[in-house]
């Protein structure tokens, strides 16, 4: 396999139950809406292959990683049509990779305790039952939780490493050519052993001890990257390691977090790659994503700051964000290329020339403070409204008739339709007297209403993440005031 940077492109489409929206596939509900019939699939695949990626990985959330997700009905419909994605890709050149968290497990994502001898059973048992399962996917990767890890009975990030290489064998002993990936995510190594839990936790995810899980001390990550790479020969061959360049949530290398010197040592023994979340959507901030400066910067400095081949790429829209996954693979194929004129190419093959003037307007959607958003806008209310409206009337000079031949999911058309509703939306909240409430509906209606049909989450984000968009321009409601990030 070559190992120049970039070589291996991955698309992480994350359909977890947490991050449902009416651009991403419900994988879980069988009767709701947002089901994707095989043919969604194939036709995704042959986009993400056509955009560069060469392998898509899944997430086989906690909520199937559990007996009841083997079991159910909707457990063995999720592996018979994702076993389909694994023979399209086949076909198409792109490998698939699933990813689980080394001991969250069941729909209320408790982590079971590798020092509770019958937890820890049970954790072998899922691990090997579902490898056993998914005997067609090319890699399987263990990655430390969010949500979910360990801190009971003593448990430690070595712990998780230790567990980790135990597992990795196992998989080994399963199928002795699948490609291993281990995850360091977090600060590094997320919640084992710096997870803060009240008295009598019994390893339930508690959203509001969450956060603990980033708690960054350099003494743990001293001590347990020293470890990672004392244990690194404990696991497999065709292990790889995913580190990012730092050990905070934006991958960034700054000061005591830097993960540079870390992801050298490991890239000296094993191959590497990174595991960057932060780069093109952030979570739950549903809208068509523009914010590639920063992509391609980052990607710069990952080719030049360790070996790394390559990387997620993170979806949680693949129905909305077609252009930040062309973005994200084109980053990895070309650090160098601009992604302006790589968005002005993208556009003119969908719509004919006349696409190429969405370009200049497109970041207007990144108005809103987010994770990993740094698009600096500075426009005031009326100046941001009145380019949005440029934008409505861009949108609808467009056909999309002149993209029929392209491999896009769903169709340009509907796509076209897609960047109508945000234009008119982000036009609508800008404009001299908002309905926010019924613009707030409009928004819940289109991304969100699938949570109306379902019981309360352990994770309620949808909520929150749209009263935020409103309240950003509601709380901003005079001319004058200045609308983009900051
Ligand atoms: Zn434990």
């Amino acid at each position: 396999m070559s190992r120049h940077f970039g070589a291996e492109r991955i698309y992480y489409n994350n359909f977890a139950a947490h991050l449902l929206n009416g651009y991403n596939p419900n994988m879980y509900y069988p009767g709701l809406p947002h089901r994707w019939h095989d043919s969604d699939w194939f036709a995704l695949i042959d986009m993400i292959a056509e955009f560069g990626f060469n392998h898509f990985e899944f997430w086989l959330e906690p909520r199937l990683f559990c007996r009841e997700g083997l079991d159910s009905a909707a457990g063995q419909e999720f592996h018979r049509q994702m076993s389909a994605v694994v023979e399209r890709g086949h076909q198409r050149g792109v490998k698939t990779i699933l990813l689980a968290a080394l001991a969250t497990s069941g729909g209320d994502w408790r982590t079971l305790c590798p020092n509770v001898p019958e937890e820890w059973a049970q954790v072998r048992q899922l691990w090997a039952e579902w490898t056993r399962r998914f005997d067609g996917v090319d890699g399987i990767a263990i990655f430390p939780g969010d949500p979910g890890a360990c801190s009971r009975n003593g448990c430690t990030a070595e712990t998780y490493i230790d567990k980790s290489a135990e597992i990795a064998q196992l998989i080994r002993s399963l199928r002795p050519t699948v490609e291993i990936e281990f995850g360091t995510w977090g600060p590094p190594f997320f919640g084992w052993g710096n997870l803060k839990f009240p008295e009598g936790w019994q390893g339930e995810f508690i959203p509001e001890y969450q956060h603990t899980a980033w708690d960054f001390s350099r003494d743990r990550t001293e001590r347990s990257m020293r470890h990672l790479l004392q244990h690194l020969a404990d696991f497999p061959d065709r292990t790889v390691v995913s580190i990012n360049m730092g050990f905070n949530g934006n991958g960034d290398p700054d000061g005591e977090a830097n993960a540079v010197g870390w992801a050298n040592e490991i890239g000296r023994l094993r191959p590497i790659r990174t595991w960057d979340f932060s780069l093109t959507e952030g979570e739950n901030a549903v809208l068509p994503h523009y914010r590639f400066d920063r992509l391609f910067a980052q990607r710069r400095r990952e080719r030049a700051a360790a070996p790394y081949r390559g990387g997620i790429c993170f979806t949680m829209t693949p129905r909305l964000n077609q252009l930040s996954l062309y973005q994200a693979a084109q980053s990895f194929l070309d650090p160098d290329a601009d992604p302006e004129a790589l968005a002005a190419g993208f556009y003119e093959r969908l719509f004919g020339r006349p696409g190429r003037d969405l370009v200049p307007l497109l970041p207007l959607f990144e108005a809103v403070p987010d994770w990993g958003n740094c698009v600096q806008l500075h426009l005031s209310r009326g100046e941001y409204h009145r380019q949005m409206r440029l934008l409505v009337e861009c949108l609808g000079d467009l056909d999309p008739a002149q993209g029929q031949a392209v491999a896009f999911h769903p169709t340009v058309e509907q796509y076209l339709a897609e960047l109508r509703f945000f234009a008119e939306l982000f036009a609508g909240l800008s404009g001299p007297a908002p309905d926010y409430g019924q613009l707030r509906q409009q928004y819940w209606q289109r991304v969100y209403a699938i949570y109306d049909l379902l019981p309360a989450h352990v994770d309620p984000r949808p909520q929150a993440a749209t009263d935020r968009l409103i309240a950003y321009f509601a709380d901003r409601p005079r001319e004058q005031d200045l609308i983009g990030a900051g």
